[in-house]
C-alpha cells in the first residue's frame, strides 16, 4: 500500500461518518467523530512537539490511545508503545532509550512518571483519565486524582484541553517509509527492544490480517483486549478495525464474565487473543449460558496454544472459525496464520502469510532443513514487511537480521505441505542429561489432565543431569490433585526423560500484561533457591 495509516483512516472516515468505531463502557464514538478528535489532538500536539520527536503511549486500552496514536502519526510524529506493567527503572529505561519528549499516560499512573520525570529526557505529561470517554452520569463517580497537585505544574498538558484544538488534518507528505512507531518487544526473554515500523509496515500488515482473518469491510465488531502498548495491539485493537471500517470494543483490562458479557451486548465478531484469554473464558461459569452465535472468527496466539484448549474452544463456539497464529514483534508482526477458508491444522500454528519467506534452520550447521516432524530448528523468515532496525541498538539488530532474514529464537518444523509447528523458544529449551527437551511439548500433555487448568514448566538445576524438569500447576476452580497423580499421568503420555520430576500447585502464574506466562520469572525464583 503506498498510503499511510492517517491518510487511510480520513478516507475510511468519510465512508463510515455515522457508523460506531469505538465502543468503551457503553459510550460509542463514531467514525466522524473519531476522526474529528484525531484532528483535534494532532493540532493540540503541533504546538508542543515536532516532526520526528517520540511520543510515549503509557496506559493500556481505551479510546485516548487510538485517538493519541493517530494525532501523533498524523504529524509525523513517532509513537513509542510503553508497557504498563514497567516499573520506574524500566519505564526510565525507555523513555531514555526512545527519547521521549512527552508521554501520554493516566492519572492513575502519573506517579511513576513523576518519580522518573528529572531523570528523562521528558518535557510534557500530557495527562488523561480512564473516566474520560465513559458515560457523562458515570464520570462525576470517577473524579481525576491529583488534578489539584498538578494544575499548577507547568510541564503538565491536559489530553481534553489538547481536543479543544482547531482540527489539522493529517500531513500531506507523510511517506510510507517515514518512521511511525517504536514498538518495544514483550520481554520476555530480556529486556526489551525497541522495533522501529514504518508506517508501510503498519498498512502492509493490516492488510495481510484482513485477508487472512476474513474481516468484512463495515461490518465487523472486534475485541479490544490485546494492549495497545504492545505490538499484537496495534493491530487487533488499532489498525485492523479502523482501515476496514470495523467497530472496537475497548477493554482496559480483562475480567472474563464482563468480556463474554460484552460479546453478547454488542455482538462481537471477531476474537483476537492470547491463550491465556480462552483459559478464563472456557472455564467461567457464564459461558455454560452464554450466546455466542455472533462469533464468526477466533485468532489466538503470542505464546503456546494447548491444542485442548482449541477443542474446548470450538465445543463452546461452534459457529466460529478457530485458528492458530504466529508472530513477533519484530516481522510487524504476523508470521504464519491457519487459513480461515482452507485446512486448518490443529496443532499447527498454520502457513506463511502472504510476502513472508520462510525456513528451518539447521542451529548447529546454519543450513536449511528439509520438512518432517524430526527436522526441528530456528524459524527464520525473510519479507518485506520485517523491521529494518532495532532503535538504537546496531549490536541486536545484526544479531536478528542476517543478510536480510530474520532469526526468531523461535524453534520448530515445517509439514510437507509448508505447514509451520511452533516447538517453543530456543531460550527455553532444557537440556536435562543430555536430551533436548521443549516445555511446550510437556505443558500440551498437562493441559490434556482434566484438573489442569494452567502450567508452566521449566527446566531446574540438578546435580546429576544438568537440569531437571519442574512443573507449576494451577488447577481448575474446586479441584484437588497430587503430585504423584499428576506425574503418572505425565508418564503415559511422554517419554520418560521428559516427565516432569518436580510438580508446585500454585494459586496463578506469573504473566506478562499481554496475558503469555512468563517462564522466566519462575526459573529466576528458583534460581535463586539454589544460590
Ligand atoms: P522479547 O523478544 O522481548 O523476549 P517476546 O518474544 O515475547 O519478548 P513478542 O514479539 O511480543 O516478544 O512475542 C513474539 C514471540 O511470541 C514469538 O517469538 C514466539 O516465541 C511467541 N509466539 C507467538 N505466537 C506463538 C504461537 N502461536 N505459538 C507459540 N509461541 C508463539
Amino acid at each position: 500500500p503506498d498510503t499511510t495509516p492517517p491518510h487511510a483512516l480520513e478516507s475510511v472516515s468519510e465512508e463510515f461518518r455515522d457508523k460506531d468505531a469505538i465502543i468503551y463502557y457503553g459510550n460509542r464514538i463514531k467514525y466522524g467523530e473519531f476522526f474529528d478528535y484525531v484532528c483535534r489532538f494532532a493540532g493540540g500536539l503541533s504546538e508542543y512537539l515536532e516532526r520526528g520527536d517520540r511520543i510515549s503511549f503509557f496506559m493500556p486500552n481505551c479510546p485516548q490511545f487510538n485517538i493519541g496514536y493517530f494525532g501523533a502519526l498524523s504529524n509525523g510524529m513517532i509513537a513509542v508503545h510503553t508497557n504498563v506493567m514497567y516499573t520506574e527503572r524500566e519505564l526510565e529505561y525507555q523513555l531514555n532509550h526512545s527519547g521521549a519528549k512527552a508521554i501520554v499516560t493516566l492519572d492513575i499512573l502519573y506517579e511513576r512518571v513523576k518519580a522518573v520525570l528529572d531523570r528523562t529526557e521528558l518535557e510534557y505529561v500530557i495527562l488523561t483519565s480512564l473516566r474520560d470517554f465513559i458515560s457523562p452520569s458515570a464520570r462525576r463517580f470517577i473524579p481525576m486524582l491529583h488534578e489539584q497537585e498538578i494544575r499548577e505544574k507547568e510541564n503538565v498538558l491536559y489530553f481534553n484541553d489538547l481536543l479543544k484544538h482547531s482540527p489539522k488534518k493529517p500531513e500531506k507528505d507523510l511517506k510510507p517509509e517515514d518512521v511511525a512507531s517504536l514498538t518495544y518487544t514483550g520481554g520476555t526473554t530480556g529486556r526489551s527492544k525497541g522495533a522501529v515500523y514504518t508506517h508501510r509496515n503498519l498498512m502492509i500488515d493490516a492488510k495481510i490480517f484482513s485477508a487472512c482473518l476474513d474481516i468484512r469491510r463495515g461490518e465487523d465488531v472486534f475485541s479490544g483486549l490485546m494492549p495497545m502498548f504492545h505490538g499484537n495491539g496495534i493491530w487487533t485493537s488499532n489498525m485492523n478495525v479502523f482501515m476496514n471500517g470495523g467497530t472496537v470494543v475497548l477493554f482496559p483490562y480483562f475480567d472474563a464474565g464482563e468480556f463474554i458479557s460484552a460479546i453478547e451486548t454488542y455482538g462481537i465478531t471477531q476474537i483476537h487473543c492470547v491463550p491465556t484469554h480462552l483459559v478464563a473464558i472456557v472455564n467461567h461459569p457464564y459461558s455454560k449460558t452464554a450466546n455466542f452465535s455472533s462469533v464468526r472468527v477466533i485468532s489466538v496466539g503470542s505464546a503456546p496454544v494447548p491444542v485442548e484448549l482449541l477443542k474446548e474452544v470450538k465445543a463452546l463456539m461452534p459457529n466460529a472459525t478457530v485458528i492458530e497464529q504466529w508472530g513477533l514483534t519484530e516481522a510487524a508482526i504476523i508470521g504464519t496464520s491457519n487459513p480461515v477458508h482452507g485446512v486448518i491444522k490443529v496443532g499447527s500454528a498454520g502457513l506463511p502469510v502472504p510476502t513472508v519467506e520462510m525456513r528451518i534452520m539447521d542451529p548447529g550447521t546454519d543450513n536449511p532443513l528439509p520438512p518432517g516432524e524430526e527436522n526441528i530448528g530456528e524459524i527464520v523468515l525473510r519479507s518485506k514487511k520485517i523491521i529494518r532496525e532495532y532503535w538504537n541498538d546496531p549490536e541486536k539488530t545484526r544479531e536478528a537480521i542476517k543478510d536480510g532474514w530474520l532469526y526468531t529464537g523461535d524453534m520448530g518444523y515445517m509439514d510437507e505441505d509448508g505447514y509451520i509447528y511452533i516447538v517453543d523458544r530456543k531460550k527455553d529449551m532444557i537440556i536435562a542429561g543430555g536430551f533436548n527437551i521443549y516445555p511446550s511439548e510437556v505443558e500440551e500433555v498437562l493441559y490434556m489432565h482434566p484438573k489442569v487448568k494452567e502450567c508452566a514448566v521449566i527446566g531446574v538445576p540438578d546435580k546429576y543431569r544438568g537440569e531437571t524438569v519442574k512443573a507449576f500447576i494451577v488447577l481448575k476452580e474446586g479441584e484437588t490433585a497430587t503430585e504423584e497423580e499428576i506425574v503418572e499421568f505425565a508418564r503415559k503420555h511422554l517419554a520418560s526423560y521428559k516427565v516432569p520430576r518436580i510438580i508446585e500447585f500454585r494459586d496463578e502464574l506469573p504473566k506478562s500484561p499481554v496475558g503469555k506466562i512468563l517462564r522466566r520469572i519462575l526459573r529466576e525464583e528458583e534460581r535463586k533457591k539454589f544460590e
